[in-house]
């Protein structure tokens, strides 16, 4: 999907729902009151009603677009852009490119938007061999935090960040040259440097078989009761080229992207711009199928996957 098969495909309201639709049938409809994924469609209500017990969903009920208003096409629109926009775009710039009045609406969608591509990737566990590392990243602190703060200082503040890089050692048979194949990254935001935190980490985002590189912090002692093995190096230059070369050229990327376009980012937003960074980069051999697979993300059931 580009923009000239955005515009053919998507004219208005109805083709967006009509999409969304099928995008939803495609995943399957699950029953909120009783779990069933038999439904029929009633066209002159346009929802789905349960095979099982009557019950009605909605085209939005159960997904990303649940309790909003908006009509699908500025969704679409705003999935579109950015989608299309390798980088990313600014509210504002969306705010512009949608003719919106309120910054504030279009501001909240696309935090809707990164949250399900967050939630799409948190989906999946990391696996194999995997760099972690802990990148800083500055960010603004509300106005009531920034008197704590040192004076000098000003309002930023540095948010520590876990990075994870799937990343498996290659040879070349001809050279002898070895070097590293990178495939899947996950971001998170860390409140504390505290191995309980980095035991949390290491659950939720490593498959147990795995096998992590890191340098040698104590925050990361108890690694190795959670995968099958954990290598850990003193830090220095070398270590960073050798063993931890995709994390830090991750960390590094991020930082120019999000400061290029967003300039200040407030701490609690942080996670949500690294979700949208993480999404792409992770797709980034997807080219125009970008789009399609966002509206995938948008419709899932994320409501029942938790449970
Ligand atoms: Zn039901």
């Amino acid at each position: 999907m580009n923009l000239i098969n955005f515009i053919e495909q998507f004219p208005d309201e109805h083709s967006c729902k009509r999409h969304f639709k099928q995008v939803r049938e495609n995943q399957g409809i699950i029953c909120k009151k009783c779990g069933s994924t038999k439904h029929y469609w009633l066209k002159s209500k346009y929802q789905w009603q349960c095979a099982e017990c009557r019950f009605r969903t909605t085209l939005r009920s159960g997904t990303m677009f649940e309790n909003s208003n908006l009509p699908f096409k500025k969704w679409y629109l705003a999935m579109a852009f950015m989608s299309f926009s390798k980088k990313g775009i600014s509210a504002a710039e969306l705010q512009r490119q949608l003719n919106h009045s309120r910054y504030r609406t279009v501001w909240s969608m696309m935090h809707r938007i990164r949250e399900a591509m967050g939630k799409r990737d948190d989906l999946y566990k990391l696996e194999g061999m995997i760099e972690f590392d802990e990148g800083y990243f500055s960010t603004e602190t509300k106005a009531k935090d920034k008197q704590k703060l040192k004076r000098g200082r000003g309002s930023q503040k540095k948010t520590n960040v876990s990075v994870m890089a799937e990343s498996t050692p290659l040879e070349d048979i001809e050279s002898g040259k070895t070097s590293k194949h990178c495939r899947y990254f996950k971001m998170k935001v860390m409140d504390s440097h505290l191995s309980d935190e980095i035991k949390t980490i290491t659950e939720e985002n490593f498959d147990s078989k795995s096998i992590i590189f890191s340098d040698k912090s104590t925050s990361y002692v108890d690694i190795a009761n959670y995968v099958d093995v954990h290598v850990s190096e003193k830090s220095s230059k070398e270590t960073t080229v050798k063993i931890l070369p995709w994390v830090h050229i991750a960390i590094s990327n991020a930082k120019r992207n999000l400061l290029g376009i967003y300039h200040k980012i407030k701490g609690k937003y942080l996670q949500l711009y690294l979700d949208e960074f993480c999404y792409k980069l992770n797709r980034r051999y997807f080219g125009d199928r970008l789009f399609d697979r966002l509206t995938i993300a948008m419709a899932d059931n994320y409501w029942y996957n938790k449970d």
